[in-house]
């Protein structure tokens, strides 16, 4: 049996220390080192994936997504504030103010602070996206592992995994936050349109809908964009993720959102995936598929009210892997860092075995 490729890279250890304020407390971030390690040992337990570093794809692929003034924030915001002694060096950066569309409203300058942590309120949208001194190199590399995974798939494999961390799919053209810094998958998609694709799907499966990934490709007709995941009536992040979004322009219709109820258990979510799936086989994708992989829909996660267990991932991925498509599978979110691993085994084991032998020619 041929193994399967599993991109890791160690720069994500120095994203760490992080703490979010949440309700009012501050507290540890859920987001955490723990949750990459456990994916990859437990993976590394079964025999049957086989692991690589990223290769180094530089900044263009991430400009190819993302507002210059974003990426160059996120690079030099750290140095900045060392050098003004705003963090001492050890806290983590969390934007205070925040530059919303009500503020701004009606007025004509868009002047931001000269200071760097003050900028940040221009470009996030939430507490719990701390900023520490390894952040940048962190996303970074996790965009060259996403990177990297798409190039394993594109070169032949049925299956690639990337333990991105941090996730992406909150991170918007301008805009960062839900523990996310650059989309990972988005990424991905506008790299296989480079390459010469005309229509890509991204599923997005995190219990959080994908609010960056949707704005990115909002009025882009040649990236489908569907996504399950908890209603935004009561779930983060709030604003974005109703079945009414569909894209305007020319991406009218091709975004799919399927807001789901708390406690749905995998009977609830597989008929919403069975839907979400013949969207993507009615566009016919000529790429892989890009998987927003999360598992934060597990029963037991820390800040989801979804009912999935283990054993369904299985029984989910087998259908992912009905498409036919090869998958370009790429890590966001899942908090239960005792059952993560298993949960990413369970789905990773079961969409290998799904797909046919000859999908990696696509
Ligand atoms: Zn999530």
């Amino acid at each position: 049996m041929s193994s399967t490729p599993v991109i890791y890279s160690t720069a994500h250890l120095a994203h760490e220390g992080l703490i979010e304020l949440q309700d009012g407390v501050v507290m540890p971030c859920y987001e955490m080192p723990q949750r990459a390690i456990a994916i990859r040992q437990a993976l590394k337990a079964e025999g049957t994936y086989r692991f690589a570093t990223p290769l180094e794809h530089g900044l263009d692929p991430i400009l190819a997504v993302h507002d210059v003034e974003l990426v160059r924030l996120l690079e030099h915001v750290w140095a900045d504030a060392v050098e003004a002694g705003v963090t001492h060096g050890t806290r983590a950066l969390i934007p205070d103010t925040f530059r919303t569309a009500a503020y701004v409203h009606g007025q004509a300058s868009s002047q931001l602070p000269d200071s760097g942590p003050a900028r940040l309120g221009a470009f996030c949208f939430d507490t719990a996206t701390p900023i520490v001194a390894g952040t940048y190199e962190a996303a970074r590399a996790a965009v060259d592992v996403a990177l990297t995974t798409a190039e394993r798939v594109l070169a032949g494999d049925r299956l690639a995994y990337g333990i991105c961390r941090p996730p992406g799919h909150h991170a918007g053209r301008s805009l960062f936050g839900g523990y996310c810094f650059f989309n990972n998958a988005a990424i991905v998609a506008q790299r296989l349109v480079e390459g010469g694709a005309s229509r890509v799907a991204i599923l997005d499966l995190d219990y959080h809908h994908g609010n960056g990934t949707q704005q990115i490709f909002w009025e882009r007709g040649d990236v489908l964009y569907v996504s399950l995941h908890a209603d935004p009536r009561r779930a983060y992040p709030y604003f974005s993720g109703h079945a009414a979004e569909k894209g305007s322009g020319a991406g009218a219709g091709t975004t799919a959102n399927f807001p789901l109820a708390a406690r749905t258990d995998v009977e609830g979510y597989a008929a919403a995936l069975d839907d979400a799936l013949r969207r993507i086989a009615d566009f016919a994708p000529d790429a892989p598929l890009v998987l927003s992989l999360g598992f934060d829909t597990f029963e037991r996660d820390p800040i989801g009210d979804l009912a999935l267990r283990t054993a369904d991932y299985a029984r989910l991925a087998r259908m992912v892997g009905g498409l036919g498509l090869p998958v370009v599978a790429l890590q966001e979110g899942g908090y239960a860092i005792d059952a993560i691993g298993a949960n990413a085994v369970s789905f990773l084991n079961a969409l290998r075995d799904a797909l046919p032998a000859t999908a990696g020619k696509t």
